[in-house]
Protein backbone atom coordinates (compact mmCIF):
# COMPACT_ATOMS: atom_id res chain seq x y z
CA UNK A 1 0.00 0.00 0.00
CA UNK A 2 1.52 3.20 -0.69
CA UNK A 3 0.54 6.49 1.30
CA UNK A 4 0.04 9.59 -1.19
CA UNK A 5 0.39 13.10 0.19
CA UNK A 6 -1.25 14.71 -3.10
CA UNK A 7 -0.54 18.94 -2.96
CA UNK A 8 -2.42 20.88 -5.10
CA UNK A 9 -5.56 18.32 -5.10
CA UNK A 10 -8.10 20.96 -6.67
CA UNK A 11 -6.59 20.96 -9.66
CA UNK A 12 -6.53 19.83 -12.92
CA UNK A 13 -3.17 17.42 -12.08
CA UNK A 14 -5.11 16.74 -8.75
CA UNK A 15 -8.24 15.92 -9.71
CA UNK A 16 -6.90 13.75 -12.54
CA UNK A 17 -4.56 12.09 -9.79
CA UNK A 18 -7.35 11.09 -7.25
CA UNK A 19 -9.37 9.39 -10.48
CA UNK A 20 -6.52 7.03 -10.97
CA UNK A 21 -6.07 6.60 -7.34
CA UNK A 22 -9.74 5.84 -7.06
CA UNK A 23 -9.54 3.01 -9.60
CA UNK A 24 -6.98 1.42 -7.68
CA UNK A 25 -8.15 1.69 -4.04
CA UNK A 26 -5.68 -1.74 -2.96
CA UNK A 27 -2.58 -0.14 -3.59
CA UNK A 28 -3.26 3.60 -2.72
CA UNK A 29 -3.99 5.15 0.44
CA UNK A 30 -4.28 9.50 0.73
CA UNK A 31 -2.32 10.53 3.58
CA UNK A 32 -3.02 14.36 2.84
CA UNK A 33 -4.83 16.46 0.32
CA UNK A 34 -3.79 20.17 -0.19
CA UNK A 35 -5.61 23.15 -1.73
CA UNK A 36 -5.36 26.62 -1.39
CA UNK A 37 -8.69 27.98 -1.28
CA UNK A 38 -11.58 25.66 -2.75
CA UNK A 39 -12.97 24.83 0.34
CA UNK A 40 -15.83 23.01 -0.67
CA UNK A 41 -14.68 21.08 -3.60
CA UNK A 42 -11.43 19.47 -1.14
CA UNK A 43 -14.06 18.80 1.03
CA UNK A 44 -16.37 16.67 -1.23
CA UNK A 45 -12.78 14.79 -1.44
CA UNK A 46 -12.01 14.35 1.62
CA UNK A 47 -14.80 12.77 2.46
CA UNK A 48 -14.45 10.22 -0.32
CA UNK A 49 -10.88 9.86 0.49
CA UNK A 50 -11.06 10.30 3.94
CA UNK A 51 -7.46 11.23 4.35
CA UNK A 52 -5.24 11.71 7.71
CA UNK A 53 -4.82 15.23 6.94
CA UNK A 54 -5.96 18.18 4.87
CA UNK A 55 -4.44 21.17 4.13
CA UNK A 56 -5.60 24.87 3.32
CA UNK A 57 -4.47 28.26 2.96
CA UNK A 58 -5.39 30.19 5.36
CA UNK A 59 -7.05 30.11 9.23
CA UNK A 60 -10.70 31.21 7.80
CA UNK A 61 -10.60 27.84 5.00
CA UNK A 62 -9.44 26.00 7.68
CA UNK A 63 -12.51 26.90 9.97
CA UNK A 64 -14.48 26.65 7.53
CA UNK A 65 -12.90 23.18 6.28
CA UNK A 66 -13.25 21.77 9.58
CA UNK A 67 -16.86 22.36 10.30
CA UNK A 68 -17.95 20.97 6.53
CA UNK A 69 -16.14 17.96 7.55
CA UNK A 70 -17.56 17.48 11.46
CA UNK A 71 -20.84 17.83 9.91
CA UNK A 72 -20.48 14.79 7.82
CA UNK A 73 -18.11 12.53 10.93
CA UNK A 74 -15.58 13.25 8.48
CA UNK A 75 -12.11 12.70 10.78
CA UNK A 76 -9.28 14.35 8.67
CA UNK A 77 -7.23 16.72 11.00
CA UNK A 78 -7.27 20.10 9.22
CA UNK A 79 -4.36 22.49 9.13
CA UNK A 80 -3.24 25.53 7.15
CA UNK A 81 -0.54 27.57 5.50
CA UNK A 82 3.37 26.99 3.97
CA UNK A 83 4.52 25.14 7.05
CA UNK A 84 1.79 22.30 7.14
CA UNK A 85 2.00 21.82 3.00
CA UNK A 86 6.00 21.05 4.00
CA UNK A 87 4.58 18.97 7.10
CA UNK A 88 2.51 16.87 5.06
CA UNK A 89 4.87 16.63 2.06
CA UNK A 90 7.72 15.06 4.42
CA UNK A 91 5.40 13.35 7.29
CA UNK A 92 6.86 10.04 8.05
CA UNK A 93 3.13 8.44 7.15
CA UNK A 94 3.50 9.15 3.46
CA UNK A 95 5.91 8.04 1.23
CA UNK A 96 5.09 9.50 -1.96
CA UNK A 97 4.51 13.22 -2.85
CA UNK A 98 2.63 14.07 -5.98
CA UNK A 99 4.13 18.05 -6.55
CA UNK A 100 0.83 19.80 -8.63
CA UNK A 101 0.86 22.59 -7.00
CA UNK A 102 0.96 25.40 -9.53
CA UNK A 103 4.29 27.94 -9.93
CA UNK A 104 6.68 28.83 -7.53
CA UNK A 105 3.96 28.07 -4.37
CA UNK A 106 4.92 24.50 -4.81
CA UNK A 107 8.83 25.18 -3.83
CA UNK A 108 8.70 24.59 -0.25
CA UNK A 109 6.52 21.84 0.38
CA UNK A 110 8.68 19.74 -2.83
CA UNK A 111 11.92 20.51 -1.82
CA UNK A 112 10.81 19.56 1.97
CA UNK A 113 9.57 16.33 0.31
CA UNK A 114 13.08 15.79 -1.74
CA UNK A 115 14.93 16.38 1.90
CA UNK A 116 12.41 13.81 3.50
CA UNK A 117 13.90 11.11 0.62
CA UNK A 118 10.18 10.80 -0.60
CA UNK A 119 8.84 9.23 -4.06
CA UNK A 120 8.26 12.79 -5.63
CA UNK A 121 5.78 12.55 -8.69
CA UNK A 122 6.73 16.33 -10.18
CA UNK A 123 3.95 18.10 -12.39
CA UNK A 124 4.99 21.54 -10.65
CA UNK A 125 7.60 22.32 -13.00
CA UNK A 126 7.78 25.85 -11.90
CA UNK A 127 9.58 24.43 -8.42
CA UNK A 128 12.76 22.81 -10.31
CA UNK A 129 13.10 25.69 -13.13
CA UNK A 130 13.81 27.72 -9.95
CA UNK A 131 15.62 25.42 -7.99
CA UNK A 132 17.52 23.27 -10.36
CA UNK A 133 20.51 21.80 -9.30
CA UNK A 134 19.79 22.40 -5.31
CA UNK A 135 16.72 20.34 -5.61
CA UNK A 136 18.39 17.88 -7.69
CA UNK A 137 21.34 18.09 -4.91
CA UNK A 138 18.55 17.18 -2.31
CA UNK A 139 17.26 14.18 -4.19
CA UNK A 140 20.09 12.73 -4.21
CA UNK A 141 21.67 13.27 -0.61
CA UNK A 142 18.35 11.89 0.41
CA UNK A 143 18.20 8.76 -1.72
CA UNK A 144 14.50 10.01 -2.64
CA UNK A 145 13.15 9.28 -6.29
CA UNK A 146 12.11 12.12 -8.65
CA UNK A 147 9.36 10.66 -11.50
CA UNK A 148 8.35 13.52 -14.08
CA UNK A 149 4.74 13.95 -14.64
CA UNK A 150 4.74 16.66 -17.27
CA UNK A 151 3.57 14.77 -20.37
CA UNK A 152 6.76 15.34 -22.23
CA UNK A 153 9.38 14.56 -19.75
CA UNK A 154 7.47 11.62 -18.84
CA UNK A 155 7.36 10.15 -22.61
CA UNK A 156 11.06 10.78 -22.55
CA UNK A 157 12.11 9.25 -19.13
CA UNK A 158 10.13 6.19 -20.97
CA UNK A 159 11.74 6.31 -24.19
CA UNK A 160 15.51 6.14 -22.02
CA UNK A 161 17.63 3.19 -22.07
CA UNK A 162 16.97 1.30 -18.92
CA UNK A 163 20.51 1.99 -17.25
CA UNK A 164 19.85 6.14 -17.66
CA UNK A 165 16.34 5.79 -15.72
CA UNK A 166 17.73 4.44 -12.86
CA UNK A 167 19.89 6.83 -12.83
CA UNK A 168 17.86 9.78 -13.57
CA UNK A 169 15.93 8.13 -10.76
CA UNK A 170 19.20 10.11 -8.74
CA UNK A 171 20.77 13.35 -10.60
CA UNK A 172 22.90 12.56 -13.61
CA UNK A 173 26.29 14.48 -14.68
CA UNK A 174 26.15 16.18 -17.71
CA UNK A 175 27.37 13.25 -20.04
CA UNK A 176 24.44 11.36 -19.59
CA UNK A 177 23.51 11.49 -23.03
CA UNK A 178 26.77 10.35 -24.48
CA UNK A 179 27.18 7.68 -22.00
CA UNK A 180 23.88 6.41 -23.36
CA UNK A 181 24.75 7.03 -27.09
CA UNK A 182 21.64 9.36 -27.25
CA UNK A 183 21.98 12.12 -29.88
CA UNK A 184 19.08 14.67 -28.91
CA UNK A 185 15.61 15.20 -26.60
CA UNK A 186 13.17 15.86 -29.22
CA UNK A 187 10.68 18.39 -26.82
CA UNK A 188 7.15 18.02 -28.46
CA UNK A 189 4.68 21.16 -28.80
CA UNK A 190 1.65 21.23 -29.69
CA UNK A 191 2.10 25.68 -30.34
CA UNK A 192 -1.47 26.39 -28.34
CA UNK A 193 -4.19 27.94 -29.51
CA UNK A 194 -2.52 30.61 -31.21
CA UNK A 195 0.06 27.92 -33.77
CA UNK A 196 -1.29 29.86 -36.91
CA UNK A 197 -3.37 33.06 -35.95
CA UNK A 198 -2.05 36.27 -37.53
CA UNK A 199 0.46 37.66 -35.16
CA UNK A 200 -0.83 41.41 -35.29
CA UNK A 201 -4.47 40.33 -34.18
CA UNK A 202 -2.68 38.54 -30.77
CA UNK A 203 -2.53 41.43 -29.47
CA UNK A 204 -6.49 41.54 -29.48
CA UNK A 205 -6.73 38.20 -27.34
CA UNK A 206 -8.62 37.45 -24.21
CA UNK A 207 -8.05 35.36 -21.28
CA UNK A 208 -11.17 33.18 -22.48
CA UNK A 209 -9.58 32.79 -25.51
CA UNK A 210 -5.79 31.77 -24.38
CA UNK A 211 -7.08 29.23 -21.88
CA UNK A 212 -8.88 27.25 -24.72
CA UNK A 213 -6.10 25.25 -25.50
CA UNK A 214 -6.72 22.96 -28.58
CA UNK A 215 -5.71 19.37 -26.68
CA UNK A 216 -5.33 19.68 -23.26
CA UNK A 217 -7.70 20.42 -20.32
CA UNK A 218 -5.28 22.44 -17.76
CA UNK A 219 -5.48 25.37 -14.74
CA UNK A 220 -5.38 28.61 -16.26
CA UNK A 221 -1.87 29.63 -15.62
CA UNK A 222 -0.52 26.79 -17.89
CA UNK A 223 -3.06 27.44 -20.33
CA UNK A 224 -1.80 30.80 -20.68
CA UNK A 225 2.10 29.24 -20.59
CA UNK A 226 0.97 26.93 -23.75
CA UNK A 227 -0.91 29.94 -25.65
CA UNK A 228 2.52 31.61 -25.09
CA UNK A 229 4.86 29.34 -24.82
CA UNK A 230 6.47 29.52 -22.04
CA UNK A 231 5.38 26.59 -21.56
CA UNK A 232 7.52 25.05 -23.34
CA UNK A 233 10.68 27.21 -22.57
CA UNK A 234 10.09 26.27 -18.70
CA UNK A 235 10.34 22.65 -20.39
CA UNK A 236 13.33 23.00 -21.66
CA UNK A 237 14.87 24.03 -18.41
CA UNK A 238 13.23 21.27 -17.04
CA UNK A 239 14.48 18.79 -19.15
CA UNK A 240 17.72 20.23 -18.85
CA UNK A 241 17.61 19.51 -15.43
CA UNK A 242 15.73 16.44 -15.30
CA UNK A 243 18.05 14.83 -17.58
CA UNK A 244 21.61 16.01 -17.51
CA UNK A 245 21.19 17.54 -21.16
CA UNK A 246 23.13 20.30 -22.47
CA UNK A 247 20.41 23.10 -23.53
CA UNK A 248 21.70 22.73 -27.37
CA UNK A 249 21.25 18.59 -27.11
CA UNK A 250 17.11 19.49 -26.33
CA UNK A 251 14.81 20.34 -29.68
CA UNK A 252 11.71 22.00 -29.53
CA UNK A 253 9.60 20.45 -32.26
CA UNK A 254 5.63 21.65 -32.99
CA UNK A 255 3.65 18.56 -33.24
CA UNK A 256 -0.12 19.90 -33.27
CA UNK A 257 -2.08 16.67 -32.90
CA UNK A 258 -0.04 16.11 -29.01
CA UNK A 259 -0.49 12.30 -30.20
CA UNK A 260 3.64 11.91 -30.08
CA UNK A 261 4.19 13.55 -26.14
CA UNK A 262 8.40 13.41 -26.60
CA UNK A 263 11.26 11.62 -28.23
CA UNK A 264 14.63 10.45 -27.89
CA UNK A 265 17.01 9.91 -30.95
CA UNK A 266 19.60 7.89 -30.92
CA UNK A 267 23.12 7.78 -32.09
CA UNK A 268 22.41 4.67 -34.50
CA UNK A 269 19.98 6.49 -36.57
CA UNK A 270 16.57 5.29 -33.73
CA UNK A 271 14.01 7.74 -32.61
CA UNK A 272 12.14 6.40 -30.09
CA UNK A 273 8.65 7.75 -29.02
CA UNK A 274 6.15 7.98 -26.71
CA UNK A 275 2.45 7.81 -28.13
CA UNK A 276 -1.04 8.60 -26.62
CA UNK A 277 -4.22 10.07 -26.04
CA UNK A 278 -3.58 13.76 -24.70
CA UNK A 279 -4.42 12.78 -20.97
CA UNK A 280 -2.76 13.41 -18.32
CA UNK A 281 -4.11 10.22 -16.05
CA UNK A 282 -1.45 8.29 -18.73
CA UNK A 283 2.01 10.26 -16.99
CA UNK A 284 0.02 10.23 -13.57
CA UNK A 285 -0.27 6.37 -13.65
CA UNK A 286 2.78 5.78 -14.94
CA UNK A 287 4.89 7.55 -12.77
CA UNK A 288 2.25 6.33 -9.47
CA UNK A 289 3.11 2.66 -10.34
CA UNK A 290 6.23 2.43 -11.59
CA UNK A 291 8.03 0.20 -12.59
CA UNK A 292 5.13 -1.54 -12.80
CA UNK A 293 2.11 -0.66 -14.79
CA UNK A 294 -1.90 0.13 -13.79
CA UNK A 295 -4.88 1.21 -15.43
CA UNK A 296 -5.65 4.55 -16.17
CA UNK A 297 -8.31 5.09 -17.52
CA UNK A 298 -7.80 6.65 -21.08
CA UNK A 299 -8.65 4.69 -23.92
CA UNK A 300 -6.45 3.47 -26.16
CA UNK A 301 -4.72 5.23 -29.07
CA UNK A 302 -6.82 4.13 -32.24
CA UNK A 303 -3.59 4.28 -34.68
CA UNK A 304 -6.42 4.10 -37.90
CA UNK A 305 -8.06 7.20 -37.05
CA UNK A 306 -4.88 9.35 -37.24
CA UNK A 307 -4.84 10.95 -40.37
CA UNK A 308 -1.86 13.26 -40.00
CA UNK A 309 0.74 13.91 -37.61
CA UNK A 310 2.78 17.23 -38.60
CA UNK A 311 5.73 18.21 -37.50
CA UNK A 312 7.81 21.33 -37.69
CA UNK A 313 9.64 24.12 -35.77
CA UNK A 314 8.96 26.56 -33.58
CA UNK A 315 9.02 30.65 -34.63
CA UNK A 316 10.52 32.24 -32.59
CA UNK A 317 9.18 35.60 -33.47
CA UNK A 318 5.55 34.76 -32.90
CA UNK A 319 6.71 32.91 -29.28
CA UNK A 320 8.89 35.30 -27.79
CA UNK A 321 8.81 33.31 -24.79
CA UNK A 322 10.49 30.48 -25.84
CA UNK A 323 13.69 32.42 -26.47
CA UNK A 324 13.68 34.44 -23.14
CA UNK A 325 13.71 30.96 -21.64
CA UNK A 326 16.54 30.05 -23.85
CA UNK A 327 18.42 32.85 -22.61
CA UNK A 328 17.84 32.38 -19.01
CA UNK A 329 18.77 29.20 -18.82
CA UNK A 330 22.10 29.82 -20.57
CA UNK A 331 22.57 32.93 -18.27
CA UNK A 332 22.36 30.76 -15.16
CA UNK A 333 22.23 31.36 -12.02
CA UNK A 334 19.28 32.61 -10.70
CA UNK A 335 17.97 33.54 -14.06
CA UNK A 336 15.36 30.87 -14.38
CA UNK A 337 13.89 31.76 -11.43
CA UNK A 338 13.46 35.73 -12.29
CA UNK A 339 12.42 34.06 -15.37
CA UNK A 340 9.22 32.25 -13.45
CA UNK A 341 8.67 35.09 -10.97
CA UNK A 342 8.53 37.65 -13.67
CA UNK A 343 6.48 35.23 -15.89
CA UNK A 344 3.77 34.23 -12.83
CA UNK A 345 3.33 37.96 -12.31
CA UNK A 346 2.95 38.74 -16.33
CA UNK A 347 -0.02 35.84 -16.43
CA UNK A 348 -1.84 36.79 -13.94
CA UNK A 349 -1.63 40.65 -15.02
CA UNK A 350 -2.84 39.27 -18.37
CA UNK A 351 -5.86 36.88 -16.83
CA UNK A 352 -7.14 40.11 -14.74
CA UNK A 353 -6.75 42.10 -17.86
CA UNK A 354 -4.33 44.77 -16.61
CA UNK A 355 -1.87 43.72 -19.64
CA UNK A 356 -2.63 42.31 -23.00
CA UNK A 357 -1.26 39.07 -24.62
CA UNK A 358 1.74 40.34 -26.05
CA UNK A 359 2.70 42.21 -23.07
CA UNK A 360 3.43 38.80 -21.01
CA UNK A 361 6.55 38.58 -23.23
CA UNK A 362 7.52 42.11 -23.24
CA UNK A 363 7.17 42.40 -19.18
CA UNK A 364 9.55 39.52 -18.75
CA UNK A 365 11.64 41.00 -20.95
CA UNK A 366 11.84 43.98 -18.92
CA UNK A 367 12.45 42.46 -16.32
CA UNK A 368 14.86 40.02 -17.43
CA UNK A 369 17.10 43.32 -18.92
CA UNK A 370 16.77 44.94 -15.17
CA UNK A 371 17.06 42.28 -12.47
CA UNK A 372 20.69 41.04 -11.78
CA UNK A 373 20.98 37.02 -11.66
CA UNK A 374 22.75 36.28 -8.81
CA UNK A 375 24.40 32.31 -7.96
CA UNK A 376 21.57 30.37 -6.99
CA UNK A 377 22.94 29.34 -3.56
CA UNK A 378 19.74 28.29 -1.73
CA UNK A 379 16.51 28.09 -1.78
CA UNK A 380 16.36 31.05 0.62
CA UNK A 381 18.39 33.08 -1.42
CA UNK A 382 15.78 31.98 -4.57
CA UNK A 383 12.81 32.84 -2.55
CA UNK A 384 14.37 36.31 -2.15
CA UNK A 385 15.21 36.49 -5.37
CA UNK A 386 11.67 35.15 -6.33
CA UNK A 387 10.12 37.89 -3.83
CA UNK A 388 11.85 40.96 -5.47
CA UNK A 389 11.06 40.09 -8.68
CA UNK A 390 7.28 39.94 -8.36
CA UNK A 391 7.88 43.41 -6.88
CA UNK A 392 9.74 45.01 -9.92
CA UNK A 393 7.37 43.15 -12.08
CA UNK A 394 4.38 44.42 -10.21
CA UNK A 395 6.04 48.14 -10.96
CA UNK A 396 6.37 47.90 -14.29
CA UNK A 397 2.80 47.08 -14.86
CA UNK A 398 1.19 50.60 -16.18
CA UNK A 399 -1.88 51.17 -13.60
P1 LIG B 1 -4.46 24.28 -11.29
O1 LIG B 1 -4.48 25.75 -11.27
O2 LIG B 1 -5.59 23.55 -11.90
O3 LIG B 1 -4.31 23.75 -9.78
C1 LIG B 1 -3.37 24.28 -8.90
C2 LIG B 1 -3.47 23.66 -7.52
O4 LIG B 1 -2.53 24.34 -6.68
C3 LIG B 1 -4.84 23.84 -6.85
O5 LIG B 1 -5.14 22.71 -6.09
C4 LIG B 1 -4.64 25.05 -5.92
O6 LIG B 1 -5.46 25.01 -4.79
C5 LIG B 1 -3.17 24.89 -5.54
N1 LIG B 1 -2.55 26.19 -5.24
C6 LIG B 1 -2.56 27.31 -6.03
N2 LIG B 1 -1.89 28.31 -5.43
C7 LIG B 1 -1.45 27.83 -4.24
C8 LIG B 1 -0.71 28.38 -3.15
N3 LIG B 1 -0.27 29.67 -3.18
N4 LIG B 1 -0.44 27.60 -2.09
C9 LIG B 1 -0.87 26.32 -2.05
N5 LIG B 1 -1.58 25.73 -3.05
C10 LIG B 1 -1.85 26.47 -4.13
O7 LIG B 1 -3.06 23.85 -11.95
P2 LIG B 1 -2.71 22.51 -12.77
O8 LIG B 1 -3.05 22.70 -14.19
O9 LIG B 1 -3.23 21.32 -12.04
O10 LIG B 1 -1.12 22.54 -12.69
C11 LIG B 1 -0.43 22.19 -11.51
C12 LIG B 1 1.06 22.06 -11.84
O11 LIG B 1 1.24 20.97 -12.74
C13 LIG B 1 1.63 23.29 -12.54
O12 LIG B 1 2.96 23.48 -12.10
C14 LIG B 1 1.62 22.91 -14.00
O13 LIG B 1 2.64 23.55 -14.75
C15 LIG B 1 1.89 21.41 -13.93
N6 LIG B 1 1.37 20.66 -15.07
C16 LIG B 1 0.04 20.64 -15.32
C17 LIG B 1 -0.46 19.93 -16.41
C18 LIG B 1 -1.94 19.85 -16.69
O14 LIG B 1 -2.35 19.14 -17.60
N7 LIG B 1 -2.79 20.54 -15.94
C19 LIG B 1 0.43 19.27 -17.25
C20 LIG B 1 1.78 19.32 -16.99
C21 LIG B 1 2.25 20.02 -15.88
MG1 LIG C 1 3.98 19.48 -20.64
Amino acid sequence: MQSITLLGATGSIGVSTLDVIARHPDRYRIHALTAHCRVEELAAQCLQFQPDVAVVGAADAAQRLSRLLRKHGCRTEVMHGPAALCAVASDDNCDTVMAAIVGAAGLAPTMAAAAAGKKILLANKEALVMSGQLLLDEVQKSGAVLLPIDSEHNAIFQCLPQPYRRQCDKPNTLDALDRHGIEKILLTASGGPFLTRDVASLDAVTPEEAVAHPNWVMGRKISVDSATMMNKGLEVIEAHWLFGAPIDRIDVVIHPQSVIHSMVSYIDGSVLAQLGNPDMRTPIAHALAWPQRIASGVAALDLTRLANLAFHRPDLDRFPCLKLAYDAIRSGGSAPAILNAANEIAVQAFLDRRIGFRQIDGLIDQVMQSADAVAAGSIAALMEVDQRTRQLAESLIPS
